[in-house]
This record gives C-alpha cells, structure tokens and sequence, in this order.
C-alpha cells in the first residue's frame, strides 16, 4: 500500500494505544515503525529480484525488533507499526517475502497479494479499515476495548445533544 495509507493507519493503531493510556510520544513509534518497513525501497543490487518487500518485510526483522524490545519495553510499538505495516501490504496486489532470504524454488515465497493493486481506489479505505481492525484487536488485548466504545458512545451523544 502506498506511504498515505501507511501513515493514516499508523496514526489510527497510534490513537488506539493512546486511548488505551500510552504516552504520546512512544504511541508515535506505531507510525515509525510503520514508515521504516518500505525503507527497503532503495535501489541495492545485492539480489535480482530487488530488496523491497523483502529486506524490511519479513519475519527475521521484526522478530529481532521483537526481542530487543524485552530490554527496549518501548520497542514493542515499533514492531507492533511493522506488523500492521506487512499485514497491509498482503492485502494489496503483490506478495511479500516474509521468509527472506530463504530461497525457494530459485526465488523466495511470497505472501499475499491477495487484495487491490495500490492504484485502485478501494486501497486507501481497505487499509483504513485493516486499521480499525488491528487497533480493535489490541484493544481487546489490552482490555479496553468496551471503554474505548463507551467514549465513542458518549462522544457521539455529546455531539447529537447539541442543537
Ligand atoms: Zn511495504
């Protein structure tokens, strides 16, 4: 998915862990992290096939985040921002290599690339709403999911109360 899709979902993910009392500034990791994976973009010719979608898109990488982040507490943020980064990348018309550099078959095995090329109009929204489902998710986890949905109701009638 493109960088504008990348950044709103971020930004959703990031409100999320805010509202799930997260401090601003490392709830901004989520979007970081986010921003980071297509970094591989860049042009190496260290493999034909090119590095992007593989080299900052695969398992090895966030795993290794991961595992840092039990010294770094605040890193979890960051891999949770590459997560919701890859997932979203699946759902557009090209695969990603989470196993790289293990070859296979002469090449790498993709994953994805089930979704809507990243020129369609539907990109945005689908991304958007793999989102809200993400930060759905998280916020079940951390158990403020109801108290999240309770704001929102009260919000929603603060705003039709007013005439
Ligand atoms: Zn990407």
């Amino acid at each position: 998915m493109n960088q504008k899709a990348h950044l709103t979902a971020g930004l959703i993910l990031a409100t999320a862990a805010m509202l799930a009392g997260v401090p601003p500034l490392t709830a901004s990791l989520i979007v970081f992290g986010g921003l980071f994976c297509d970094l591989d973009i860049v042009d190496i010719p260290v493999s034909s096939q090119g590095l992007h979608r593989r080299l900052l898109h695969n398992v090895f990488v966030v795993g290794a985040i991961g595992v840092v982040s039990f010294r770094i507490p605040f890193l979890v943020y960051w891999v949770m921002g590459m997560c919701l980064h890859i997932v979203m990348d699946m759902f557009s018309s090209s695969p990603v290599y989470v196993l790289w550099p293990i070859p296979h078959n002469g090449g790498q095995i993709g994953v994805g690339g089930w979704g809507v090329p990243n020129s369609s109009v539907f990109s945005f929204p689908l991304g958007v709403m793999l989102a809200i489902m993400f930060s759905a998710g998280y916020l079940a986890v951390t158990d403020h999911f109801w108290e999240v949905v309770d704001l929102g109701k009260r919000l929603l009638e603060y705003i039709f109360s007013q005439d």
